[in-house]
């Protein structure tokens, strides 16, 4: 099997904020381990989200802060890009993963915070919406933190776009998969499976919890489950993840289960 990686050389960027998402060398481990596999991963690169695309999920001043930042704002739009480009790729028939910067998980309609700018989950699965090409998505959140963006965007809508979020509480790495498994064999009808991935919860990150063949795990029931419901529409993004000795290896291996 193989992947797609979204990507693009733009992201390496670390000079629009001073958070430690958008610290210098924080995407080069993943990247290099990605560039010496080719045969499990191609990389595809996209193009900027349109402001049409980021104001499905944000409301218009919110939008004009960022935009008078200008490098923020190109980064901030090739990131939500990408994630339209990794979503699209999975509604295509192809499992994909959005090496993005900056995250987006903590972007609400009208504001933001925890290094995040725009929802790039909530601008791709939206752009999907309203081209009628999904009616539900399930989004599993494995970052350390609560995607309060996440949630605050897509759950409980009134325009018919139904969203299932899981941010796993388990504390222990064992019932964090089981909680993760015991809530996809609920799902039934679901047009698409995506992931906040955040690599925080990493047991040599932030989160002290998770180990690289725990994240193999996590891809696996994504693929598993997403094959079961939808036939096998899957795409991830990255969100936080701050140890750079790791996230390659972190990444790599949930890819690895993921394709
Ligand atoms: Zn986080």
């Amino acid at each position: 099997m193989s992947i797609k990686i979204v990507f693009h050389e733009d992201y390496f960027n670390c000079q629009y904020a001073t958070d430690p998402a958008a610290a210098g060398g924080r995407l080069d481990g993943i990247m290099e381990i990605i560039k010496s596999r080719p045969e499990l991963y191609e990389v595809i690169e996209p193009s900027p989200a349109s402001e049409d695309d980021i104001l499905r999920a944000h409301d218009r001043s919110h939008h004009e802060d960022i935009k008078s930042q200008a490098l923020l704002y190109e980064l901030s739009a090739l990131a939500a890009g990408g994630a339209i480009m990794a979503a699209e790729t999975a509604c295509n028939g192809t499992p994909s993963f959005a090496v993005i910067r900056p995250p987006g998980h903590h972007a609400s309609s009208d504001s933001c915070w925890g290094f995040c700018y725009f929802n790039n989950m909530a601008i791709s699965l939206l752009k999907l919406y309203s081209e009628k090409k999904i009616k539900k998505a399930f989004i599993l959140d494995f970052d350390l933190h609560t995607g309060d963006g996440n949630i605050n965007i897509l759950e409980n809508r009134n325009d018919g776009f139904t969203v299932s979020i899981l941010n796993p509480e388990s504390t222990e790495r064992g019932r964090y998969i089981q909680e993760v498994e015991a809530y996809m064999k609920k799902i039934t009808d679901v047009d698409i499976f995506a992931a906040s991935a955040g690599f925080d919860q990493g047991f040599e990150d932030w989160g002290h919890l998770l180990f690289p063949e725990d994240y193999t795990e996590l891809g696996q029931l994504m693929k598993e489950y997403s094959e079961k419901i939808c036939s096998g529409r899957r795409y991830a993004i990255f969100e936080g993840g701050y140890n750079h000795q790791v996230l390659g290896t972190n990444v790599d291996s949930f890819c690895r289960g993921f394709a």
